[in-house]
């Protein structure tokens, strides 16, 4: 999608209103729906968005978060449910208000960065389109250089800046309207690795000073983690699960959520009782929901949470299950092996780098019940 950049600039009403400082900038999502043909790219998704809050719709291409934020902006309609901005109904498939008409700023991938004007003059055209006075412009635009750290590159052209510069630029002029709610859509994916985890603190740091409302868009877990207050994981146009990224982290609902957040291995068994998993003929103590004997669930561990044992476990010993070593792979502060599991069952795990067993060996697992998270279906 390519948009002229000028339509994230509101209108001079939004701007007043800013200025009087009585919006409240809460983001609140009810039952949006958005429907292509019988497919639901957004599939009743509910949200709500305190207002100064970053939250992250964080999950794989396709699940829907580009058409969420474009629901959010105005650009398209909803099937069904509605937004709330500000107490206001700002979409629902009765009455969608415009994009000009909403006080929102969207940064892209792609920087829409003006080649003809400068750093200055491409941060200060959204004030000046609002017919700011002169002196006005000039100050917000200082301002702002300044938190942005681009200040001695205010008289560059785009094409003389690398595409870090390009990104905070196009955030600079994002924020410099003051918009009542920041939409970003995959913003660092054009920039190489380095500087996208740079950028991340940056964004972190822009938005400590600012406090604007902000939906953030992204497929990369380490960036919302570093990024957002709160995390939504996205799952086929659905929320799969909303909190904070500790708790995300810790505490996954589903086998969806625990593969795609951090490095975690998902077995499948066959519940013994409340809290025993049947794994590869190892009864396996799990923590998380209660089960009910005889369904199948998911348990998932991380695989720094595993070790890798090369003598047998004394008798009694539980939560071990043998195993044999497939491949491993040094990587200088750790080593990375793959086993197998008599059922077939692969698990990766992380060990000091120091631990050396061939592939081929026999080895044992221990899985702290502590660390075995039993999983919804
Ligand atoms: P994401 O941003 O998470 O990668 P999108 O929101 O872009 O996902 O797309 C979600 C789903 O909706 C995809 O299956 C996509 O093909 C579909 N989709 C998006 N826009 C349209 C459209 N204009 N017409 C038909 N299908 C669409
Ligand atoms: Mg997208």
């Amino acid at each position: 999608m390519t948009l002229d950049p000028t339509y994230r600039l509101g209108g001079a009403a939004g701007w007043r209103a800013i200025r009087g400082g009585d919006a409240l900038a809460s983001v609140e999502l009810k039952s949006l729906t958005k429907r292509y043909g019988t497919a639901a790219a957004v599939d009743a998704v509910s949200l709500e968005i305190a207002h100064g809050q970053l939250v992250c719709l964080l999950g794989p291409s396709g699940c829907g978060k580009t058409t969420t934020l474009r629901l959010i902006a105005g650009f398209i309609e909803p099937t069904e449910g509605e937004i709330i901005v500000g107490g206001r109904v700002v979409s629902s498939p009765k009455r969608t208000e415009p994009p000009e008409r909403r006080n929102m700023s969207m940064i892209f991938q792609s920087y829409a960065l003006w080649p003809h004007m400068t750093v200055a003059e491409n941060v200060g055209y959204g004030l000046s389109i609002r017919k700011l006075a002169s002196h006005v412009i000039a100050d917000k635009v200082k301002a702002i250089l300044g938190v942005a750290r681009l200040e001695h590159l205010a008289a560059r052209y785009p094409g003389e800046l690398s595409g870090g510069q390009q990104q905070r630029v196009s955030l600079a002029r994002a924020l410099v309207v003051e918009p009542e709610t920041l939409l970003m859509d995959e913003p660092l994916s054009n920039l190489d690795a380095n500087l996208r985890e740079e950028m991340r603190f940056e964004i972190r740091r822009l938005h400590d000073a600012f406090k604007t409302t902000t939906v953030y868009v992204t497929h990369d877990q380490s960036e919302a983690m570093t990024t957002a207050d709160l995390i939504a994981v996205m799952n086929g146009g659905r929320i799969e699960q909303l909190g904070t990224p500790e708790a995300i982290y810790d505490r996954p609902v589903s086998e969806f959520v625990a593969r795609f957040i951090g490095a975690s291995n998902v077995i499948t068994g066959t519940a013994l009782d409340a809290s025993h998993v049947q794994v590869a003929g190892v009864a396996l103590a799990t923590t998380g929901r209660v089960l009910t004997a005889g369904v199948k669930v998911p348990v998932s561990i991380r695989q720094h949470d595993v070790t890798l044992e090369t003598t047998a476990p004394p008798a009694g010993a539980t939560n071990r299950i043998k195993a044999v070593v497939k491949r491993q792979v040094f990587l200088g502060a750790s080593r990375d092996y793959l086993v197998a599991l008599d059922d077939g069952s692969e698990i990766r795990l992380s060990t000091a780098a120091g631990q050396n067993v061939a592939t081929g060996s026999a080895v044992w697992l221990h899985l702290p019940p502590e660390r075995c998270l039993a999983l919804e279906r």
